[in-house]
């Protein structure tokens, strides 16, 4: 059965793998139009492929802004301009705060946040163009703290306050929403640079039961309320996480 179209366009950051390859897949199953920005081209060929018609394959690097600026022409060009912007690239680099560990922390800021505000800077135009949604991908990381996690919840409380302003200057014409998952069973911890915290973390995420389908429902579900309704911030944890 085909799909009804809904005319709108959403582009993924980060749709390569995890939350960002399963909202690509939500939201097309909707009839959304998508286009999949991340480093790894031949996966987000792939999921392109996958989709059909309708879904275009970017290779973007969220902390280079020229490939985001040709980026957002292929979408204006193909597609006709983004409707939705999910800023979902992120690395979760968890490890002590200890200067061995000082790449992680400009790693994570330049692509957690700096990554977000730039992709967002740069489909400005295009979201405000006939009123459009920024979906940005913090954690429940961006509202609380633990030991080993500093600078990845700096960034994500950092996605907060930005998107708190934002929120308040972008409407009515863009709605502001901040997605604040817990434990998701993707491959976000195997990327941990310190050993020692990576077996730890990618120990415990084996039987973490929520799926990155899971989370692209709630974000489906949130784009595709009434125009006048917005939800502003969504937490939603595995029901057994601490
Ligand atoms: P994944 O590791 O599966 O996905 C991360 C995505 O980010 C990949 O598609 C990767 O693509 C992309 N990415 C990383 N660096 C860059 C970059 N420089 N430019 C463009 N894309 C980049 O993990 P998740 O799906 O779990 O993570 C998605 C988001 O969800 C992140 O922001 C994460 O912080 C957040 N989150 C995840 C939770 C979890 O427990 N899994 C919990 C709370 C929040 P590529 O490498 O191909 O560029």
């Amino acid at each position: 059965m085909s799909t009804p179209s809904t005319g709108r366009v959403a582009v993924i950051t980060g749709a390569s793998s995890g939350i960002g390859a399963a909202t690509a897949r939500a939201l097309a199953a909707k009839g959304y139009r998508v286009a999949l920005l991340a480093r790894r081209v031949e996966r987000i060929e792939a999921l392109a492929a996958e989709l059909g018609d309708g879904a275009i394959a970017i290779a973007a690097d969220v902390t280079d802004r020229d490939s985001l600026v040709a980026a957002a022409a292929r979408v204006a060009d193909e597609l006709g301009g983004a409707d939705v912007l999910v800023n979902n690239a992120g690395i979760m680099l968890l490890g002590p705060f200890i200067p061995e560990q000082r790449e992680d922390f400009t790693r994570m800021v330049e692509v957690n946040l700096l990554g977000a505000i730039t992709a967002t800077e740069v489909f400005l135009g295009q979201l405000r163009d006939g009123g459009g949604d920024l979906v940005n991908i913090s954690s429940v990381a961006g509202r609380t703290a633990r030991p080993g996690n500093s600078v990845y919840a700096a960034t994500k409380w950092g996605l907060g306050g930005w998107s708190e302003s934002l929120r308040q200057e972008l409407q009515p014409d863009i709605r502001v929403m901040v997605i604040e998952p817990g434990a998701v069973a993707t491959e976000l911890p195997t990327h941990i640079t310190h050993a020692q915290t990576r077996e730890g973390v990618t120990a415990a995420y084996d039987t973490v039961p929520v799926t990155a389908e899971d989370v692209a429902e709630v974000i489906a579900f949130a784009v595709e309320r009434p125009k006048h309704l917005t939800l502003n911030e969504i937490l939603l944890r595995p029901t057994n996480q601490a």
